[in-house]
């Protein structure tokens, strides 16, 4: 009846019915009209006295709600997308940002690994806002974004936590190395400068905070609350410069642009 493909394909489904088991299982067609079409397929066996004399089967065409379901698995997976991405910059947002750092805080943990929250935020960034507009702050944002992205390593997280404010978690192998990649990225942003619609050139700098994944770090949240401190001493000592937690160099800047 099946015909030989067809048979191979379900003979396990038409031996378990024969043993008095009901199947239910999905099927994939190329209709004739070229289009993809789906069937869920019945075998209910026909059981008397405990013997099976056979059984029946009822296939109907389920494309419609399959493709329905399709549909709306994939909305659901752009919108888990949209709830995770900050609207600006295209970074993930603080709450995507906060979920991350517990995932690796978990992971260094488990293996032993280091892990740097690194908390960074725009110096005088009110007053771009109040000279230029807030479109020419919202530019400088995105170029913010951008070149965080483009200064570190894919494997290194990177969000907006807010505001002019942003976070990333970094992960190397030394704090030396740490802070290479924080100079690194300290320096491509007082390069990052905006063009203004009105031909304006905007450089800007800003203040880093550092805090390393260590004893007496519990959560996320700690880690984030050490480089919130390191980022308001970076602030307090004069801003556009690096500070760790605990740690605060007393260089001078080099140039407060
Ligand atoms: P500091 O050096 O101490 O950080 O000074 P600041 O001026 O950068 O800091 P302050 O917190 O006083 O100002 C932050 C400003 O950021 C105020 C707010 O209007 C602006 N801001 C927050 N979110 C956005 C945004 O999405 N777009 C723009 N254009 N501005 C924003
Ligand atoms: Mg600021
Ligand atoms: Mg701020």
């Amino acid at each position: 009846l099946f015909g030989e493909a067809l048979f191979l394909k379900n003979e396990p489904y038409i031996r378990a019915a024969l043993r008095g088991e009901p199947q239910v299982f999905e099927r994939t067609l190329v209709k004739a009209d070229g289009t993809t079409g789906y069937t869920l397929a019945r075998y209910i066996p026909d059981v008397e006295n405990g013997n099976t004399r056979g059984f029946y089967v009822l296939v109907s065409d389920v494309t419609e709600l399959k493709s329905t379901q399709i549909a709306l698995e994939q909305r659901i997976q752009e919108l888990d997308l949209l709830a995770a991405t900050d609207a600006l910059t295209g970074i993930a947002n603080r709450r995507k940002f906060l979920e991350r750092t517990r995932e690796e805080l978990a992971r260094c943990k488990r293996y032993g690994t280091s892990l740097t929250f690194l908390m960074m935020d725009v110096d005088h960034f009110k007053a771009v806002n109040d000279t230029y507009g807030h479109d020419a702050g919202d530019q400088l944002l995105k170029i913010l974004a951008m070149t965080m992205k483009d200064t570190l390593r894919a494997t290194d997280t990177v969000g907006r936590l807010g505001g002019e404010e942003f976070g990333a978690l970094l992960i190397e192998d030394s704090p030396k190395d740490v802070e290479v990649v924080a100079r690194r990225l300290h320096e491509a942003l007082r390069s990052a400068c905006v063009l203004t619609e009105r031909g304006q050139e905007i450089c800007f700098t800003v203040s880093i905070g550092l805090a390393d994944f260590e004893v007496g770090v519990n959560s996320a949240e700690d880690l984030m609350r050490r480089a919130d401190t390191a980022l308001y001493h970076a602030k307090r000592t004069g801003r556009n410069r690096i500070c760790w937690y605990g740690e605060c160099s007393t260089e001078p800047n080099r140039s407060d642009s």
